[in-house]
């Protein structure tokens, strides 16, 4: 079933009775060539670029709730490529790039939104880094503009600009930055996926993984023993849980980040826009809600609800920077689990186990990685090699001290990247 204007108008005049379901729900078969572990927005991109990229087929994705229930359903959808450090910045930008061609790719309306993403600065040494940021982009091919006070001011009058604490100096301007509509993100990926043979088996949670001479031979789940030569794990915040059943302790910290939505308001917040003195960042949803989010709660938890104090401190920051925002009243929260890596930076590679891979450490940053980490995880699993952009997300980098990429500076800490 493709998608077109002229099939909604079709669809539309003749009682929408055309539309078929958007995948398959197959029975798990007792064997196939790749197991991916993690129906969310990276598992789903990986068995889809094994299957259009590589031609394979004979692969079951393994889910242990339904398509789109992790953090890919729930998360606040930035999507950007302003990362400064080599190693990150080819990858994010490379993930843009699938971005800006993933509508037509899949044949399905992500309602992918280049709004633009303004990064506010309000301190001298602050506009001096966003300058440094803006050059790296600039060499990597991106795109960023340094904006003074009255340029932020052309795209967000209702922002606070002389705040006595944090007086707003501009912002760095990321034209191609904007949104995504998460969970539909995770629908292409599955229909797509789906469509190319790739086996989506739902409630179906890995117990187990079998490894005999040091190679696994599949997994065990609640629908039985699967057998594969070559096993993908890609479950986010579930990380370390899902390798312990490997022998495996991950350098991974589970924590909770929150997120918000207030009822629906006419359009005012145009852009994304962040805070710079608090984490905080707002986008309006295109159903008039505000979208908006901050820190993680601060201490490991695999529980997917949030504690009152980083509430106070988001609301805080939001109130900071626009007052106005305190006439909105918040309609939902939401938690979902980070895998938080040391340094901030995810990890795209092999194991000590043949056959073993692992995909996992997004932080806060996973949604907008989603293309590119599918495109380089299929590429690892199908070739045995790194893709190109991907070859600093290695797992013995915290083992060896070599290669950390520390996007934030803020060290060795889990929770502060
Ligand atoms: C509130 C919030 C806001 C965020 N905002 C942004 C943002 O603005 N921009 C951005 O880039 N990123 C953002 N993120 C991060 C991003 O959502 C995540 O990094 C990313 O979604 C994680 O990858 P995933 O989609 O594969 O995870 P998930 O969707 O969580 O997928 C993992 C899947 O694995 C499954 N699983 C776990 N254990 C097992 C098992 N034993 N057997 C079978 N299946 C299993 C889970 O059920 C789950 O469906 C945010 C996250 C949250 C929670």
């Amino acid at each position: 079933m493709r998608f077109s204007g002229l099939r909604v108008l079709k669809e539309g005049l003749t009682g929408n009775r055309g539309w078929t379901p958007h995948w398959r729900d197959p029975e798990p078969k007792s064997e196939y060539d790749i197991l991916i572990i993690g129906g969310g927005g990276h598992g789903l991109s990986t068995a889809y670029y094994l299957a259009r990229k590589h031609g394979l087929r004979n692969i079951a994705v393994l889910e242990k709730g339904y398509i789109g229930g992790g953090n890919v359903g729930r998360n606040t959808t930035i999507v950007r490529a302003n990362y400064f450090l080599p190693g990150n910045s080819e990858f994010y930008s490379h993930s843009l790039k699938l971005w800006e061609g993933l509508e037509q790719d899949l044949n399905y309306n992500v309602m992918h939104s280049q709004r633009g993403i303004i990064n506010l600065f309000h301190s001298d040494g602050q506009r001096d880094a966003a300058a440094r940021r803006g050059n790296a982009m600039i060499n990597q091919g991106d795109d960023a503009e340094l904006l003074d006070r009255d340029g932020v001011r052309r795209f967000a009058p209702y922002l606070d600009f002389e705040n006595l604490r944090f007086p707003i100096y501009g912002g760095l301007y990321h034209k191609r930055g904007g949104t995504a509509r998460h969970d539909a993100v995770a629908w292409g990926y599955a229909r797509g996926a789906d469509s190319r043979g790739v086996d989506l088996i739902q409630n179906c949670e890995v117990t187990g993984i079998d490894i005999e001479g040091g190679a696994v031979q599949g997994v065990q789940t609640t629908r039985g023993a699967i057998r594969a030569s070559k096993v993908g794990i890609v479950v986010a915040g579930r990380s370390s849980q899902v390798a312990a059943m490997a022998g495996m302790r991950l350098p991974v910290e589970s924590h909770v980040l929150q997120a918000f939505v207030t009822e629906g308001l006419k359009p005012v917040v145009d852009q994304v826009i962040t805070f710079g003195m608090g984490h905080f960042y707002i986008s309006q949803s295109d159903k008039g809600g505000l979208v908006f989010g901050g820190d993680i709660d601060m201490y490991a938890s695999y529980a997917a609800r949030g504690n009152l104090p980083a509430v106070e401190h988001v609301m805080e920051a939001g109130m900071a920077l626009m007052p106005m925002i305190g006439k909105a009243k918040v309609l939902r929260s939401w938690g979902g689990i980070m895998d938080m890596t040391p340094d901030g930076s995810p990890i795209i590679d092999r194991t000590g186990i043949e056959g073993l891979f692992l995909n996992c450490g997004w932080n806060y940053g996973g949604f907008k990685a989603v293309p590119a980490s599918g495109d380089c995880f299929a590429h690892l699993m199908a070739t045995g090699r790194p893709h190109p952009v991907a070859t600093g997300f290695r797992l013995d980098r915290f083992r060896t001290g070599h290669g950390i990429l520390d996007e934030e500076g803020t060290g060795a800490q889990h929770n502060l990247h």
